[in-house]
């Protein structure tokens, strides 16, 4: 069954936040002050996820990304995501970490059916990792790709690219895209929560493309149909690739394949959009076909594009935690 929005787009990938909860607090993620945490009473269980991501390959879903807030601190994330790896009609469960608890999860998570993981990170360097997380360990992130790798999982590293605070090590991540079959994709910083200045920032992917062209040959690869936003690259000499995800500079909305459901139920068709539908009253054992609708109702209200430019944001602030990034 195909799920196909006003604009023609065939929508086949859910973003499903398991948690609102996260053990750093990315500068960009989270404004300086904090954000309240939600109750746990409004947290969806993991039988009323379960039941949304039924649903939602019912009707054409493909493929799931569990996100968050932070997915491995979640207890029992394990089990769920077994699961849900054994729903007839989903071609592909990944996963998007910081890494954290990857060390001590990452098997686990392989035996429970995870395909693929994304991993952030946004430093090579210690300090500048502490900085830009607010306290996160570097060397568990790396200690946990390494279990990653080890698991064998696919890896893909990303990397918020931001001028003056980390751009300066895109071509430290390429190398590292040189050495490891990883695919390491940088990823234009977005002004969800809208700090000060937050248009110095922005590094456009083509500045970045031109930043790694000047030191390493590059052959750009086709597109496969359950891919994300990320135009990739093959790197001469390399084992692994490069990416880049342009969601400001260049807006990958025509090729948008997307929803996204929070951790609390709430159903989204874009990030930026405030259009959003509680799906909480809809998650009774009786209530399939109603559910069914309103997951049909946020694809058929999916905006054309988002309005975000470099220089112009007119969202209200929103942490990326709590909505599921
Ligand atoms: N805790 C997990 C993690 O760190 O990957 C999952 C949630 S996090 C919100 C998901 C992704 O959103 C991360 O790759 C993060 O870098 C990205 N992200 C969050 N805020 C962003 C922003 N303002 N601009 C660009 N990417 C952002």
């Amino acid at each position: 069954m195909k799920l196909i929005d006003s604009y023609g787009r065939k929508i086949n990938y859910l973003r499903l936040s398991v948690t609102d909860r996260c053990n750093m607090r990315c500068r960009y993620c989270v404004p300086v002050e904090g954000v309240s945490k939600l109750h746990r009473r409004d947290i969806l269980s993991y039988d009323q996820l379960y039941r949304i991501a039924r649903t939602a390959v019912d009707i054409g879903i493909e493929k799931i990304r569990i996100t968050g807030g932070e997915p491995l601190v979640r207890k029992g994330l394990s089990g769920f995501i077994a699961r849900l790896s054994g729903m007839q009609g989903l071609k592909q469960l990944v996963l998007t970490t910081n890494g954290l608890h990857l060390e001590e999860m990452a098997d686990e998570l392989k035996s429970a059916g995870v395909q693929r993981l994304n991993i952030s990170l946004d430093s090579l360097k210690g300090e500048v990792f502490s900085k830009i997380t607010r306290g996160g360990y570097l060397s568990r992130v790396l200690s946990g790709i390494a279990a990653a790798e080890k698991a064998g999982f696919p890896i893909k590293i990303n990397m918020v690219v931001m001028r003056g605070v980390n751009d300066a090590e895109v071509v430290d991540f390429t190398s590292l895209a040189i050495r490891k079959p990883y695919t390491i994709r940088f990823i234009e910083y977005m002004p969800a929560i809208k700090e000060k200045n937050w248009q110095s920032l922005i590094v456009p992917c083509q500045e970045i493309l031109t930043r790694i062209g000047n030191r390493y040959n590059c052959t750009p690869i086709s597109r496969s149909e359950l891919a994300g936003p990320a135009r990739e690259y093959l790197i001469d000499g390399g084992i692994g690739k490069i990416g880049v995800i342009s969601p400001v500079s260049g807006h990958f909305c025509g090729n948008c394949n997307r929803i996204r459901v929070t951790s609390t139920g709430v159903a989204k068709g874009c990030l930026f959009s405030s259009e959003e539908t509680d799906l909480k009253p809809f998650l009774g054992v009786k209530c399939t076909s109603s559910l069914l609708e309103a997951l049909r109702g946020i694809v058929t209200s999916k905006p054309d594009m988002h309005q975000i430019t470099a220089c112009h944001a007119d969202h209200a602030p929103f942490d990326m935690a709590s909505v599921g990034g």
